[in-house]
């Protein structure tokens, strides 16, 4: 029930109407008793400043930050958290003394179903698909867990360049190599974890597949095969996989988990995960 004392917190983005953290977020606040609600703000990019001054001025204990703000909400932020600084962009801002600080709970997200393998990351080799917002989070991942080698391998080869241009004064320093798609059967064959983050394979295009079976059967066996995709489940990518032996894993759990990691820092207590797996799949359909 909302009361005079009901505390606000929010997601911004622009559009915003598809997402589901609300969804996530206030299935857990009902789990926690929490006396909040979470609402999502559309906010356009020449308002971003003037939204989260008026989120100041009305006591908002937090946000997330979504498409197209998780770099532009950067220079707005009296801190920046070093994992957020890394990653190059924000998802998660709460107030302080000081002002509203960010950091980006992605890569914890994405490193939690990995961790709960319980192998040694140390001499692995991942492929990763895309060199977007989400490669970002995934190379500072696999840098965080001081990986072997990171290969990203995208369309563009500028893209490609500036992708691993802006990592040079990393403090991260991931062990990165940028790559045409070309290059994927020589990659593929000694990759350990091969990471799809671009978009292929979401609904309309459900049936499409950033790797072909051809591509998928030069993966070695043992491997990871990691869709950031979330919705449908399975992808075709990952249906692919598991046709080739390789052991799955769908984007479900980092979008529980990089909301886990926020209301924890939002609400200083353990997020009901469970709570939120559940709200999302029950809405999924899942
Ligand atoms: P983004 O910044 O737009 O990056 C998408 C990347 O995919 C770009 O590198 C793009 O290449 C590449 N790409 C797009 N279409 C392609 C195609 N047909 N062939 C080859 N490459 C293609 O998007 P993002 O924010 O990184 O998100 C990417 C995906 O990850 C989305 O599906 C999103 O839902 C998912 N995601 C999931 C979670 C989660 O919690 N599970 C979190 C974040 C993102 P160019 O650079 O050449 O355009």
């Amino acid at each position: 029930m909302i009361t005079g004392k009901t505390g606000l917190l929010g997601v911004v983005g622009d559009p915003i109407g598809h997402s589901l953290s609300p969804l996530m977020h206030n299935a857990a606040l009902e789990k926690l008793g929490a006396d909040y609600v979470y609402v999502a703000f559309p906010v356009a990019a020449e308002q971003l400043k003037t939204a989260i001054e008026g989120f100041a001025a009305v006591g908002v204990r937090g946000f997330s930050v979504t498409i197209p703000h998780k770099q532009a909400i950067m220079p707005l932020l009296a801190d920046i958290s070093p994992a957020a600084q890394a990653v190059g962009a924000v998802n998660t801002v709460w107030r302080t003394e000081q002002g509203w600080a960010g950091t980006n709970t992605d890569v914890v997200g994405f490193l939690a179903p990995l961790q709960s393998l319980n192998r040694d990351w140390t001499e692995a080799k991942t492929v990763v698909l895309g060199n977007g917002g989400a490669a970002r989070a995934v190379v500072a991942a696999c840098a965080q867990m001081e990986m072997q080698a990171v290969h990203v391998v995208g369309r563009s080869l500028e893209k490609l360049a500036a992708f691993e241009s802006s990592w040079q004064t990393s403090p991260l320093h991931p062990p990165l190599t940028v790559h045409a798609w070309e290059s994927l059967t020589d990659l593929l064959s000694q990759a350990d974890l091969v990471v799809n983050t671009t978009p292929i394979g979401m609904h309309p295009k459900a049936d499409a597949s950033p790797l072909t079976l051809e591509l998928m059967q030069q993966v070695k066996q043992g491997a990871i095969a990691y869709d950031l995709i979330y919705t449908p489940s399975p992808t075709q990518f990952l249906t692919l996989a598991a046709q080739h032996g390789l052991t799955p894993i769908d984007g479900l759990e980092m979008l529980v988990q990089q909301g886990a990691a926020a209301l924890e820092i939002w609400l200083q207590q353990a997020a009901p995960v469970d709570t939120m797996h559940q709200a999302l799949k029950q809405h999924l359909g899942l």
